[in-house]
């Protein structure tokens, strides 16, 4: 009798771990990620946060019972996460109008928001930026969604092809899912204007769109509150909307699954039946979340001096991040190579998408140990002072 897996395929290896793998089995000493999505220290480690250390410290302490949580999660870290979404005298939450659950990672909060869409308007379709974050497409599609995408990037501009972009929008039909990177997208680091973001709400508003609004890089450009200009702009906009948000890279909490789906209803009457169908979603998949990430990002967010310390942690490394991008930028320039990085200065976040054709990305590879997504996409957050020589090197090499 044969296994009842017997016809089971391999399903390919997502690119990004597939490149971690192939990483750890080189054996060169000079070599270098850059394919991950993770912030690391001038040393080279992810760091553990000291207002995270605290928060721990004073949890372990008081050593307590780990019952189930309510399936939203823990109340006052989704009170946090509303704040930092919609600034603390946002009327929105005043009256109400918004729901935040607890969720596993932002991952997490994409897969509840998009299973609880697939049950609220089966017939709509998804629509994703022109690239994307690669899970976006698998993720969506997973929840039963067509899933297309919008016109985003512009590579000779290096910038957001905003005309295209935004006559797309205006021809979609109602109720259409519009997923957008709040901030620091993911890969290109190209962001909108705070006057663009106005014209998305606008059209968005105009067709009766669905917006989906990813942030899981908040305070990496240029701080919290800046950062939070698109959802700050659709709130003023009196439309519904979805946000996934995430401390994954702002609390270094990469592995606790920290993030949140928030949703913004018409009224408080509504925002208590759309709640009640949410948790019909997270009952039925995991039933209620982790206890441990949760607890920790309420308790520095909730303590003046965590926050203040977190605060400055955070803009510890926003700006690591920028010294980072200046010194590649200078680097090159040094090595004489034809073209202009600066365009990196002007790119947001932990990624740079370099121009590097998939060719070059390998020979940086074989040539280097120097590993990057085929797709010319960098993590400027793993370049440090050690390394950074010596990518400046592989790039210049591969370029000439
Ligand atoms: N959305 C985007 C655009 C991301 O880049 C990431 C992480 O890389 C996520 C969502 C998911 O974050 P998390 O690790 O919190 O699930």
């Amino acid at each position: 009798s044969s296994s009842i897996f017997a016809a089971v395929e391999m399903a390919p290896r997502d690119p990004i771990l597939g490149l971690n793998e192939a990483f750890n089995a080189d054996s060169r000493s000079t070599k270098v990620n850059l394919g991950v999505g993770v912030y690391f220290t001038d040393e080279g480690k992810i760091p553990l946060l000291g207002a995270v250390k605290a928060a721990e410290k004073a949890r372990l302490e008081a050593a307590p019972a780990r019952g189930y949580q309510p399936i939203e999660g823990l109340a006052a870290y989704n009170k946090a996460v509303a704040e930092l979404l919609f600034g603390k005298d946002s009327a929105l939450i005043s009256e109400g109008k918004t729901i935040t659950i607890e969720a596993l990672g932002g991952t997490g909060a994409l897969k509840v928001g998009a299973d609880y869409l697939k049950r609220l308007n089966p017939a709509a379709k998804v629509y994703i930026s022109d690239p994307s974050w690669e899970n976006h497409r698998a993720l969506f599609e997973s929840a039963g969604f067509t899933v297309e995408n919008y016109p985003y990037y512009d590579a000779a501009t290096r910038g957001v092809n905003f005309a295209g972009m935004k006559a797309c929008l205006a021809s979609l039909p109602a109720g259409s899912i519009i997923v957008l990177h709040a901030c620091c997208h993911n890969p290109t680091g190209a962001d909108m204007t705070d006057a663009q973001w106005e014209e998305i709400v606008a059209v968005c508003q105009a067709r009766g769109l669905v917006p989906f609004l990813d942030m899981a890089y908040q305070g990496f450009a240029e701080g919290i509150d800046a950062d939070a200009v698109a959802v700050r702009a659709f709130s003023k906009s009196g439309l519904q909307f979805f946000i996934s948000s995430s401390f994954s890279k702002s609390f270094s909490l990469y592995g606790e699954r920290v993030g949140a789906l928030t949703i913004v209803t018409a009224s408080k009457e509504e925002a208590g039946r759309v709640m009640s169908q949410v948790k019909r979603v997270v009952r039925t998949n995991y039933s209620n979340p982790p206890t441990h990430g949760g607890a920790v990002v309420a308790a520095v967010l909730a303590s003046a001096e965590l926050r203040q310390q977190w605060e400055d942690e955070l803009a510890g490394m926003r700006v690591r991040i920028r010294e980072m991008r200046k010194a590649l930028v200078e680097k090159l320039a040094e090595r004489k190579v034809a073209q202009d990085f600066g365009f990196v200065m002007k790119q947001r976040g932990m990624f740079s998408y370099t121009g590097l054709s998939a060719e070059q990305v390998e020979r940086m590879k074989t040539e280097f140990g120097v590993y990057a997504v085929s797709t010319g996409r960098i993590c400027i957050a793993a370049l440090n002072s050690k390394n950074i020589d010596y990518v400046a090197d592989a790039i210049a090499a591969v370029l000439k």
